[in-house]
Order: structure tokens, then sequence, then C-alpha cells
């Protein structure tokens, strides 16, 4: 099996060796018609503007929403999720392109710098629904976005709590709904769309394989749903 990797700016290397570990090769994708030749997508961490910049200099945007928007398994990590968003707020936002695809709000260095990056202990339940074993994992947040809201169709997969500091968040206006304050005290770090999974922290920094395979586990199951279980003969 071969994933591809969009390997443009971040941590790909990184996805790559996580992939090389357990006996995926990962592809680099870095100009459109390489996408053709893979069935799954990563998109790593990094810095989601100057991604962004490198995916329009490379005229990848419109082959990338079409691979997302043709139910292929993606999953983005940190830039990647706010890549993969439908909206993205916070911090020098600055208009920047994303592919969109996932139904949520995120919020770019929610967090705080880099200096406030931090690791975290997190519940996972659904790390352990297939292998067993424990169901927390390491998170590694470096720069990270959090998730602030998410769509009917989306399912959250992890959260955190979030310090009285770093709530009173605005979420500015649109879509027909007034700027309004976000209070809870737990932002959601990962989360699940259909095909689409997306992480506000690095699995790939850590020797944790759980979510590599818990991603392949989904490309295997596309694959599956894609092969028709009898074929039709037509005789004349
Ligand atoms: N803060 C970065 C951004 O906005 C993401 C950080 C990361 O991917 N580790 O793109």
């Amino acid at each position: 099996m071969a994933v591809g990797v969009l390997a443009l700016q971040g941590s790909y290397n990184e996805h790559i060796a996580a992939l090389r570990r357990i006996g995926v090769k990962g592809i680099e994708i870095r100009k459109p018609e390489q996408l053709r030749g893979v069935d799954s997508l990563i998109i790593p961490g990094g810095e989601s503007t100057t991604m962004a910049k490198l995916a329009e200099l490379h005229n990848l945007f419109p082959a990338l929403r079409e691979f997302v928007g043709s139910g292929k398994p993606v999953w983005g990590t940190c830039a990647g999720l706010i890549f993969l968003a439908n909206k993205a707020i916070g911090q020098k936002t600055g208009g920047q392109d994303l592919i969109g695809g996932l139904d949520c709000t995120v919020h770019r260095n929610f967090f705080g710098s880099q200096l406030q990056s931090f690791e975290m202990e997190l519940s996972v339940p659904k790390l352990a629904e297939k292998e067993g074993g424990t169901s927390t994992c390491r998170g590694v947040f470096i720069r990270a976005p959090a998730i602030l809201e998410v769509g009917p169709n989306v399912e959250v997969i992890a959260d955190c709590p979030v310090s009285s500091d770093q709530l009173k968040v605005a979420i500015p206006a649109s879509d027909g709904q007034q700027e309004r304050e976000f209070t809870n005290n737990r932002v959601i770090v990962a989360i699940k769309q259909g095909n689409l999974l997306a992480t506000a922290f690095h699995p790939e920094l850590t020797s944790d394989s759980r979510w590599h395979r818990y991603f392949l586990g989904m490309v295997e199951e596309a694959k599956e749903e894609a092969t028709p279980s009898a074929v039709m003969v037509k005789y004349d």
C-alpha cells in the first residue's frame, strides 16, 4: 500500500518515516499529476500560510480540492488540519487559501506562540477500538490550532482542556451568524468526517504508530467500499 504525503513544507519526512515503520511507502506529492497515482493523502504539520502559498505556486489547489471532494481518505495534522478546514480564524489569518472540506471552524495558534508548545496525554477511545490496549496517547502540540466548532457530520475523536486565559476568543461573524464568544473550557483537537481525519497535534513526532495504523484502516475500508462485491456480467 502507498500513501501520498504532501511534501511542500513541514513534517512530511516524519510522516514518511512513521509510515515506513509500519511497512508502508509514503509517496512525496508536489505536483497535481502526482495525486493521480495515490488513493490517500496525508497533509503534514508546518506553517499553513507558507503551505498555501507553495500550493498556489505549484497550482495544486484544484487537484487537492478534487481529491478531497472525491472521498479519498485524507489526514491533516496541525497545519494540515487548518488547510482542510472550511473556516480558519485567529491570529495572522490573513485570508490564506484553504482546501476546505472539513465542516469546522479552526483557530490558528490557539494555544499561543512557539514557546507555548506543549505535550499532553489525550483520551482517544477510538485508538483502542480495533487494537485494544490503552486508549490514551501523547499529543505533541506545536503552535497548534484548536477546533472551536464542528458541523453535524463531524465526529469528535479527542478534546483537551484549555486554561482560562485561552478562553473568551471571539468567533467572527459569518454565514448570517453574529460574532460570538467561545467560552467552553475544552477544545476539540481531533475529528473525523467521513474519509477525512484531522488532528491538531503531531502523531508523526512520536513513536506511537496507532494513528498511522488507524488512518490506514480508513484507507482499506475506502478501498473495500470502492470494490463491488459482485461483478455484473452482461451476456448478449
Ligand atoms: N501554527 C501553524 C499554522 O498556522 C501550525 C503549526 C504546526 O503545524 N505545528 O500553520
